[in-house]
């Protein structure tokens, strides 16, 4: 780094959206020289637009363009491979940077506290996309395909992801970057049915319109509904009518369509349900899960207006060997960072990492679903990374930041032997896969294990 007295150095963690979208607010900065070093625990860049969009939403991955535009800014550099708590501390960053901006993620799943939940063949949905998506830490966890039925429980995009992905054909799966090991496994998958839970009605539905819509569109597969769950209930219909929304309505609208099924008679059937809440995962002779009781719910409007699900003494069962939980994400806590536990975020006000008294801690900031949790879709993350970056740009002007006295992180990082990857090494990792990926007709095929890329990379 050619840093002069001016010149602002930042350290991001994190290298997903909003690690990006802040190097890029920074960088951009005519008045200022702002140098960035983005880390990551992961070698690979990207974070959720390589580990968490779907495989068979390649589109959506074009977003990294954009971050291959801010990576070859003056000023940048990427260190993958470096864990913040396991190869960097606080104080080392401290000493390094005159900002730290956490941009962790949520990485882990919210539980449902029921009965039966840690059964085998009961996994979190962020389990099975980190899997499909051949991220390293997960990828050789197993998920029982041999199931003819699973239910997901929970009524988001994430939940949609996963029913859809159970749903596609091996045809239609060949076509997408999933995991070699995911595409094999789902090739000899036995799944028929999969039921999507929501414990509240359609109108609240957590997905998108452009991600219902498409379930109906499955080579192979039907969508159903049932007539008297999708029919609006006089709270939402005067809800509605309060506040009218047409995502709202064309949603209900494409749920209604599925009544009957989309695709009558398809191979595989998604069921989405509403107004049920599992309240016990039963298991079967050999342990596992093998059905899951779920209670009907009413809707009653609540606090602040929110329609709230009532459980009703009305229980029914429905058979089903495989579980995905997908009712939301977490943040995890970081290594000296101030964390609220029932939010699964840091403490923040709008990105300035505070204490739970409120008092500022001077120097560090979050963005990002570790900031706000886990909402909205990645182009979310572009004015929430600005807010955070903003702050830091104001803090500047006003003196409130670090003092860093080292020189480059870099030394610091050979000293403790850690193989850290250059975004020039990861742009050779893009085109490794990619060109793996050609010999197939596939888009790419990724690396799954670290020490696989770090070998292709000549790093051992
Ligand atoms: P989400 O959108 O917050 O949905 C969570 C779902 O879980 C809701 O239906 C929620 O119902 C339900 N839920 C929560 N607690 C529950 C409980 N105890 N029992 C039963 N159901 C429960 O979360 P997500 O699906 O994980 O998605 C996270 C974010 O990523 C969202 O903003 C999503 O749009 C985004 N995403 C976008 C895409 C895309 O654009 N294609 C793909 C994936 C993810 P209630 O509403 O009743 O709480």
């Amino acid at each position: 780094m050619g840093q002069t007295d001016s010149t602002v150095r930042v350290a991001i963690v994190g290298a997903g959206p909003a690690g990006f979208y802040a190097a890029e607010h920074l960088l951009k900065q005519s008045d200022i020289t702002v140098e960035v070093d983005l880390f990551d625990r992961l070698p690979t860049p990207h974070g959720l637009v390589r580990a968490g969009v779907a495989p068979d939403h390649e589109k959506i991955k074009n977003v990294t363009r954009v971050f291959d535009k801010t990576a070859a800014r003056d000023g940048f550099r990427f260190f993958g491979n470096v864990e913040f708590g396991r190869d960097l501390a606080l104080a080392d960053l401290a000493r390094h940077y005159h900002f730290v901006c956490f941009c962790t993620g949520a990485q882990v799943d919210r539980s449902l506290g029921i009965p039966g939940e840690d059964l085998p063949r009961s996994h979190s949905a962020t389990e099975f996309v980190a899997w499909y998506n051949g991220h390293p830490d997960f990828r050789d966890l197993t998920f029982d395909l041999s199931q003819e039925r699973v239910a997901v429980i929970g009524v988001g995009n994430v939940a949609v992801d996963v029913a859809r992905i159970l749903c596609r054909t091996v045809d239609e799966l060949r076509r997408t970057d999933i995991a070699d090991y995911a595409l094999d496994a789902l090739a000899e998958s036995r799944v028929r049915e999969v039921m999507m839970v929501g414990r509240r009605g359609p109108a609240q539905a957590a997905f998108t319109l452009p991600e219902i819509k498409e379930m109906g569109e499955l080579e192979t597969a039907s969508a159903r509904t049932l007539a008297e769950e999708v029919t609006l209930d006089p709270h939402s219909a005067a809800a509605l009518e309060a506040n009218p929304d047409r995502a709202t309505t064309s949603i209900l609208d494409v749920l209604q369509s599925y009544v009957g099924g989309s695709r009558p008679g398809a191979e595989r059937e998604c069921q989405i349900r509403f107004l049920l809440s599992p309240v016990e995962l039963i298991p079967g002779d050999d342990g596992g899960v093998s059905s899951i009781k779920l209670v009907r719910n009413r809707l009653e409007p609540g606090r602040g207006g929110r329609i709230s699900a009532v459980p009703t003494d009305e229980f029914q069962s429905w058979p089903a060997g495989l579980v995905f939980r997908s009712v939301g994400y977490m943040g995890v806590a970081l290594p000296d960072v101030p964390f609220r536990d029932d939010w699964g975020v840091i403490h923040n006000d709008k990105g300035r990492v505070v204490l739970p008294d409120g008092a500022r801690v001077d120097g560090v900031y979050a963005a990002g679903w570790i900031k706000r949790g886990p909402s909205g879709v990645i182009g979310t993350n572009k004015p929430d990374a600005v807010e955070t970056a903003e702050c830091m740009l104001e803090d500047w002007r006003s003196g409130i930041h670090f003092h860093p006295a080292a020189g480059d992180i870099r030394s610091l990082l050979d000293e403790r032997r850690v193989p850290w990857i250059s975004y020039a090494d990861w742009l050779r990792l893009d085109e490794m896969e990619r060109e793996r990926g050609l010999s197939q007709g596939r888009p790419r095929l990724k690396f799954t294990r670290t020490a696989e890329m770090l070998a292709v990379l000549g790093r051992t």
